[in-house]
């Protein structure tokens, strides 16, 4: 029986190389800066983007909430897609922590007609001040900003005065779907995160780059949030295998993602658009079918997939979903269908 678990990049196990690196790791107390493995690792996160510095953070959410710290002060205005990760999914944390607002565009990603529209005008005392733009590449729902639009609206927030930070949890995804290196999409924005602990299989771990002011600033709002972290080389020594090995070979997560779509597209009653599949993640419909049923017919098979959210499904693909994995799938639900 094939067993796999489709319902998320963030599923996957730290790889035997990892391990024995982790194992192997040497160790210092990383909030004295003295962890050699995590210093290793934030120079090269630092170089891979073409930045001046990089900071080893436990979580992209705490990525996430420490740009904006960073970035803002309380009663400042955030100006982010409804729809983004740092809206929706972490907790309100912006209010929470950074006492932010925030202006919502309803549209997944945002334009610089958006961005201009939602900046409040300077100067009126009855408004919040606008500060950070907010951009997400890839999106969540898998697709990619191209370099022309980030470019636009770079030059919409420099002529505001705005900040702009880019969520890319999924970055290296996103640079790889465009064709071109991660320096490409962090030189468009003045701080920039992105997981090592998705399609990049680390066990733990994100980084937040961009000026080396930026990132003096952001470890003291790591301190703050608890994310200061001791013998961290550990896990940093996971990362570094995440960036010199898994980096390489997400262009096969997207080949095994667009098969998908492919199989999917071919079954009766499933709606899918395959072009529209640009990263790892498969978005897809089917109206007439049971999805606790489908679920379980899977769970029984060995495959995990996660309920769709209003409809639809999402099904990623990572380095433990392999091309059998996705034929088996194809087939049970083939079964189900009939
Ligand atoms: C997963 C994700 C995050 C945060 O990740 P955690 O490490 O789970 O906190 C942030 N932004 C986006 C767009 C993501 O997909």
């Amino acid at each position: 029986m094939s067993r796999a678990d489709f319902r998320s990049d963030t599923v996957t196990r730290p790889t035997a190389a990892m391990r024995r690196a982790m194992a192997e790791a040497e160790v210092g107390d990383d909030v004295y800066g003295e962890d050699p493995t995590v210093n290793r690792l934030e120079s090269l996160a630092a170089e891979k983007l073409g930045l001046e510095a990089a900071v080893f953070v436990p979580s992209g959410t705490m990525a996430n909430q420490v740009a904006v710290m960073v970035h803002t002060r309380p009663g400042d205005e955030l100006i982010a897609s409804s729809l983004s990760h740092v809206v929706c999914y972490e907790a309100g944390g912006v209010a929470r922590l950074s006492g932010v607002c925030w202006a919502l565009s309803d549209r997944p990603a945002l334009s610089p007609e958006e961005v201009r529209r939602l900046a409040r005008s300077a100067g009126n005392v009855h408004f919040p001040v606008s500060r950070l733009v907010w951009q997400e590449n890839a999106l969540g729902n898998g697709e990619v900003v191209d370099l022309e639009e980030m470019e636009a609206i770079r030059a919409v927030a420099g002529e505001l005065g705005l900040k702009l930070h880019l969520d890319g949890a999924r970055l290296f995804n996103a640079a790889w779907a465009l064709g071109v290196d991660a320096r490409e999409l962090a030189a468009r924005v003045d701080s920039v995160s992105f997981c090592l602990s998705k399609g990049l299989a680390a066990p733990v771990g994100s980084i937040l780059a961009g000026t080396a002011d930026f990132v003096r600033q952001a470890r003291h709002c790591r301190k703050v949030l608890g994310g200061g972290l001791r013998q961290a080389g550990v896990l940093a020594a996971a990362g570094l295998v995440a960036l010199g090995e898994m980096v390489n070979r997400l262009p096969e997560d997207h080949a095994h993602a667009r098969l998908l779509a492919g199989l999917l597209a071919e079954m009766p009653g499933v709606e899918i658009d395959p072009a529209a599949v640009k990263i790892n993640l498969v978005f897809w419909r089917a109206p007439g079918l049971d999805p606790e049923a489908l679920v379980a017919h899977m769970e029984a098979r060995g495959l995990k997939l996660s309920p769709p959210v209003a409809g639809v499904w999402r099904m990623a693909t990572h380095y433990e979903t392999g091309r059998d994995d996705i034929l088996a799938f194809a087939a049970h639900l083939r079964e189900f269908l009939a």
